[in-house]
């Protein structure tokens, strides 16, 4: 049981939330980041970054916030690890409660918590959990050496999922359920230049089998037309790759959410409804959902909690 005061609470250790630490210590605000449940944020779970500006090479994904981690910390930002269990932003300052024991009394809350990985619904998913099922190629995909494994999704995660499988896996399936991949051209290229990979176009998957472990998936191609074909295909992995749920369970009541549960803000700011609460990156972006568009909304975030300090107080 601790209460702390800051005059800035960032929620969330993404590019995001790092970039607001930078700023906002750099401009004396000695803010305090909450890291969360997965401290980097997705990028940690990314293998090659080639579109941030500034690395030439490209940069892996952990590389990327270590470094970024690195810079809040020499301008003196204070990370702390915790889950956020309960806001209050009723009144100014802001309440916030994390681990459901320690206190955090703010004066501006930066919120940028991102976003997680989407599940089919499927029951299967659950049963499979840990034992063939991921949303995570890079975690898990070392389990899977030299056996089948599924993709699904047809946007830019699952080609850059499918061809890191690629490169250990013996097979990569594809499952995509429309005639085309969304992803860029660059990684649609990469994917069907790829021997070990094949991509199921007009493709959904049904269900998922095997006795305990995952052996295989069922899937039905061209369904509710006269060409359908339902199907088993062995695979021992069922990666998931279809897009992403914004994490804000946790400010259900206390800011507006979009339908979708992404954080409203004022067009063109990155400010909420609730005055000195701010929202940065793929949490309040169901748009661009970029690291260098999270980073960038991070500053912005930051100069108007800055701004607002100085008008309030
Ligand atoms: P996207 O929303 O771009 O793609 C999601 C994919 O999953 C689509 O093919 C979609 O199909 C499919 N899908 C969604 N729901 C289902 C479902 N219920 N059943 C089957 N398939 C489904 O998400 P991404 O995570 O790929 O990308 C998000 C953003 O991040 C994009 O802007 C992307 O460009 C960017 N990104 C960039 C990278 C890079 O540049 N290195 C790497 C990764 C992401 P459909 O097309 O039919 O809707």
């Amino acid at each position: 049981m601790s209460e702390t005061r800051t005059k800035c609470l960032i929620i969330g250790s993404g590019p995001a939330g790092f970039t607001a630490a930078i700023y906002t210590s750099r401009a004396n605000l000695n803010p305090i980041v909450i890291e969360g449940p997965q401290p980097g944020g997705q990028l940690i779970t990314t293998t090659e970054v080639e579109n941030f500006p500034g690395y030439v090479d490209g940069v892996a994904g952990p590389k990327m916030m270590e470094d970024l981690r690195a810079q809040a910390l020499r301008f003196g930002a204070n990370i702390v690890p915790g889950l956020v269990t309960e806001v209050d932003f009723s009144d100014r300052p802001f309440k916030v409660k994390v681990n459901g024991t320690d206190t955090y009394i703010a004066d501006t809350v930066i919120i940028s918590t991102g976003a997680s990985a989407r599940y089919l619904g499927l029951p299967d998913e659950q049963k499979y959990m840990g034992m063939g099922v991921s949303a995570c190629a890079t975690c898990d995909g070392f389990f899977f050496r030299n056996r089948p494994v599924a993709v699904v999704g047809g946007g830019d995660t699952a080609c850059e999922e499918a061809l890191y499988l690629a490169n250990l896996a013996s097979k990569v399936y594809m499952i995509v359920r429309k005639d085309y991949l969304r992803a860029s051209k660059v990684m649609q290229k990469r994917v069907m230049e790829n021997d070990k990979i094949e991509v199921l176009f007009n493709t959904n998957t049904v269900s998922l089998f095997g006795p305990e472990l995952l052996e295989g998936a069922r899937v039905v191609t061209n369904k509710g037309t006269e060409n359908e074909n339902e199907y088993a295909i062995a695979i021992e992995g069922f990666f998931l790759a279809i897009g992403h749920k914004p994490n804000t369970g946790v400010f259900a009541g206390q800011i507006e959410l979009d339908e979708q549960g992404y954080v409203k803000t004022i067009p063109g700011r990155t400010a909420t409804n609730v005055e000195g609460v701010f929202a940065a990156g793929d949490v309040a972006d169901p748009e661009y959902q970029q690291a260098i568009s999270a980073a960038g909304m991070g500053c912005r975030a930051a100069l108007e909690a800055e701004r607002f300090l100085m008008l309030y107080e």
